[in-house]
């Protein structure tokens, strides 16, 4: 496979932009080679500027889960663009999206739009500190939650493939705050909540850890969680940037049957285009400016083309709720098929799924929390990543994420990304 074209950008790329990528987990650095570039998508399929076709299984990182440019999304959007590409005013467009998230997600009430992910959870913990007039907050080792001061300790995703979970030029003064402790741990959990419980205003989790590989919460960690925030008047945070829409319409809050306090949303709800949110119930949320006194705010945030784009997606997904069961068939033919592999060839790595993720690790651990992501096998992993490559298959350039499904993913698709995944496997070991 030619990759002369892709590499002509790159060489120039390096001189205009840090690492030439706009976000390093674009970065192949990681694998040892240097990035694709890509000029166009459509379905469950990616190509590059020299022409090659992949089976996308990074599809934006999740928020195309009806594929790459879906005309169902898409039909419209320049009769949008020709009324205007931002007000600055309000749009009844952004009431009906609100109105969309709320009904789709039990126990919130109200919803503010931002522009990212990393702005929902920096902004929700801002309004549960105002909530609460407390200072701690607590996240889990190895869950991303942005690239926000508070919450890049310890943290996910590309901070653990650069090896930097904890990022310099975050002040320690501004991160005193923030206490971390393992997934999936409740008797550290309680340690934690008995010392200083009292204090904490805010847990923030990724219900199902997809910044660590895939990584789901257990079942009795999610209970217990949710108990000790309540005896402790702390305010309970998923993160469902990830989960969001894509684990079930209801979310992490319906898959688990458990109610957090506040919601953050992210890639998902603007179906591709740039858009966040965070959400909760009345009394939390109405700390927020102009009702309350905690201040947050965004020329961009609520914008019509994202509102359009985002809207249409979750109406479909709201509308034919009978995809989540698709997808999750789908993942579990492609995260059987690649266990089949594994057993063919005598390895005994960790697959874990959840819905429409999957991934494989490897190690022969079962991957519970961040200490035994560790345990993985990087330089195993980029042979195999290079390999799938190769072979026109692309998976996130990191051990440590997941690949994402669509329903654009046919099973000719799956069978193709297997043949491939059993070659990259051999190759690598
Ligand atoms: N939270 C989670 C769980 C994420 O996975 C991400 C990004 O992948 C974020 C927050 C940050 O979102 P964004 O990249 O849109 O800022």
């Amino acid at each position: 496979m030619e990759h002369k074209r892709s590499a002509e950008i790159f060489e120039e790329a390096v001189k205009y932009i840090p690492g030439g990528v706009n976000s390093p987990v674009r970065a192949f650095k990681s694998v040892g080679i240097n990035p694709i570039f890509i000029d166009h998508a459509h379905g469950s399929h990616i190509w590059d500027v020299d022409g090659n076709e992949y089976i996308d299984f990074i599809c934006s990182w999740g928020p195309l889960i009806l594929g790459h440019s879906n005309e169902q999304i898409t039909a419209g959007i320049a009769d949008m663009v020709a009324k205007g590409t931002s007000y600055g005013v309000p749009t009844a467009i952004e009431v009906e999206m609100a109105k969309l998230i709320v009904d789709a997600y039990k126990g919130i009430d109200k919803v503010r739009m931002v522009n990212s992910g990393t702005e929902a959870t920096m902004s929700a913990l801002r309004v549960a500190r105002g909530y609460t007039g407390r200072n701690k907050i607590l996240k889990f080792e190895g869950c991303y939650h942005g690239h926000s001061d508070a919450l890049l300790v310890k943290s996910g995703s590309g901070t653990i493939t650069y090896g930097v979970p904890t990022s310099p030029g975050v002040p320690a003064d501004v991160v005193k705050h923030t206490l971390v402790t393992p997934y999936n741990n409740i008797e550290a959990l309680e340690a934690i909540f008995n010392e200083q419980g009292d204090d904490i205003a805010a847990v923030i989790v990724e219900p199902i850890g997809g910044n660590m590989g895939l990584v789901p919460a257990e079942r009795d960690f999610l209970e217990a969680l949710r108990k000790i925030t309540q005896e402790h008047g702390t305010v309970l945070i998923f993160d469902e940037v990830i989960t969001g829409f894509r684990i079930a319409y209801g979310s992490s809050r319906e898959y688990f049957d458990i109610e957090p306090d506040m919601v953050c949303f992210g890639k998902i709800i603007g179906g591709g285009l740039p858009v966040g949110a965070y959400a909760g119930k009345a009394e939390i949320m109405d700390m927020v400016s102009p009702v309350g006194p905690v201040y947050q705010a965004g020329t961009l945030s609520g914008n019509p083309l994202a509102m359009y784009i985002g809207k249409k997606q979750l109406e479909y997904l709201r509308d034919h709720q009978e995809v989540y069961k698709e997808l999750e068939e789908k993942a579990n033919y492609l995260a059987q098929g690649i266990r089949t592999h594994l057993q063919d060839l005598g390895l005994n790595y960790h697959v874990a799924q959840a819905g429409s993720l999957v991934c494989l690790f490897f190690t022969d651990k079962e991957v519970r929390n961040y200490e035994d992501a560790m345990t993985c096998d990087t330089e195993k992993f980029n042979h195999y990543f290079q390999a799938l490559l190769e072979q026109g298959v692309l998976v996130g350039p990191a051990q440590y994420e997941a690949m994402f499904l669509s329903t654009a993913h046919t099973k000719e698709d799956l069978d193709k990304a297997l043949v491939a995944i059993g070659n990259a496997l051999r190759i690598a070991h």
